[in-house]
């Protein structure tokens, strides 16, 4: 039997699956799509993801498949561009990659995969007991563990079966994008135009392609009716002020969208099963902090499962312990996110801030820094750093 089940393959779920095999941990992963998959992702990769990556020895062959970026051009909603340069190395790198490198790793390390859907939870009392798949052939069946995992993303089953989600009041965001090819160099610099409750990130993959996402609003997707590539042509024109076309350039590969974007959890923890990664909230993707929180958390996550089944009766204080953690880091994360928004999308704002981001690099450079976990998130919210920037 499996003492640990996780349910979805993305980098929560193969990170924490990795850590828990190398410590001898016997982990089922059960994962509804073939691998490489697409998923929507603007395929940034920040410095503090990479120590990540590098932590579960997985960062060099990542590296080898990506493509360093130097900085972002930021684009806000009524002032001039802004080049802000990354301090610490931050990469280009296709999610079909990423996660394919991190599944590979383990498997090596002794996870099992299981190309299965996950359908229904496992209780016996108020605890989780395993997860109740249906396989590839059709077969319906439970494979039981002594804890389960969510890392199966925004939208969770296990966070639904566990009574924990909540969906998020508010605007209603889709994302909608893809690769393409023939849009101009971007010259190492991930773009990102701001307007109107909308906007468009551009990612170089390599020198001809490109990663292009446009998240907006439901009702402006609504009145697109169906022609979604000639809605996001006119938009990413909009949006870059005709500097960047989709009309000059053509898509490769699938178009990919996820949506309504934001929900929550009322915690990361219940009964036997933990949330790691979106299952356990989900952040605004403009600051491009997901992949590192999924990272920072499968590896909690697995610590705090490792204690529990070497000390069972401290198991309650180990998952209380990852909860507080989770918490903590997503409340930051996405307080500093809603700094950003408003200094990208309020004109005044945003026209204050560039001026200070100019004159006083090492403002940028602490956001950049706080963003990307090369330093505490909380040091972009200190009174003295606002202060700084808005006064
Ligand atoms: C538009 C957009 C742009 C983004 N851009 C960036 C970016 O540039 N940089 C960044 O760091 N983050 C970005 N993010 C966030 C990032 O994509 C996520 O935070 C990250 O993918 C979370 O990883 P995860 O492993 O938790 O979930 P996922 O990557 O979503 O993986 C979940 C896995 O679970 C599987 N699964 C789901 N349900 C089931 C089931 N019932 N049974 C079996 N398997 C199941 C899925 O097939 C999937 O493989 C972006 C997000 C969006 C929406």
């Amino acid at each position: 039997m499996a003492e640990v089940v996780i349910v979805g393959a993305g980098p929560a779920g193969s990170a924490c699956a990795l850590w828990l095999a190398r410590a001898g941990v016997a982990v089922t992963v059960v994962e509804r799509q073939r691998f490489p998959r697409r998923k929507v992702c603007g395929e940034y990769l920040c410095a503090g993801a990479i120590a990540e990556l590098d932590a579960l020895d997985v960062g060099h062959v990542v590296r080898r498949d990506a493509r360093v970026l130097r900085g972002v051009r930021l684009v806000p909603s009524g002032a001039g561009p802004l080049e802000l340069a990354f301090a610490a190395r931050s990469l280009a790198c296709e999610r079909a990659v990423l996660d394919a490198h991190l599944l590979t790793a383990a498997r090596d390390a002794g996870a099992v995969l299981l190309r299965a859907q996950a359908e229904d939870l496992a209780f016996e009392s108020d605890r989780t007991s395993g997860v109740i798949v249906r396989d590839e052939h059709g077969e319906r069946r439970t494979i039981p563990a002594r804890f389960v995992v969510g890392a199966d993303g925004s939208g969770s089953l296990v966070a639904r079966k566990l009574g924990l989600m909540h969906a998020e009041r508010g605007v209603r965001r889709f994302a909608v994008g893809g690769h393409y090819r023939g849009l101009g160099t971007l010259d190492h610099h991930v773009e990102m135009h701001v307007g109107s409750g909308a906007y468009v990130a551009l990612n170089p993959l390599d020198d001809e392609r490109a990663n292009v996402m446009v998240v907006i609003r439901e009702r402006e997707l609504r009145s697109w009716s169906g022609a979604i590539d000639a809605g996001m042509s006119t938009l990413c024109s909009r949006l870059t002020r005709n500097e960047r076309t989709l009309a000059d350039a053509h898509r490769i590969g699938p178009r990919v969208s996820i949506g309504p974007l934001a929900f929550s959890v009322n915690g990361a923890t219940h009964g036997g099963a933990l949330l790691v990664g979106d299952a356990a909230g989900f952040l605004d993707p403009f600051t491009g902090q997901g992949v590192l929180l999924a990272l920072r958390g499968a590896r909690a996550a697995a610590e705090a499962i490792g204690h529990a089944l070497a000390r069972p009766a401290e198991e309650r204080a180990a998952m209380a312990r990852y909860g507080a953690s989770r918490e903590r880091d997503f409340r930051v994360r996405r307080r500093v996110g809603r700094l950003v928004d408003l200094l990208v999308d309020v004109p005044f704002l945003a026209r204050r801030s560039s001026v200070r981001f100019r004159h006083r690099p090492e403002l940028a450079a602490t956001l950049l820094d706080a963003l990307g976990g090369i330093i505490a998130p909380e040091r972009a919210l200190a009174p003295g750093f606002m202060a700084r920037l808005l006064l």
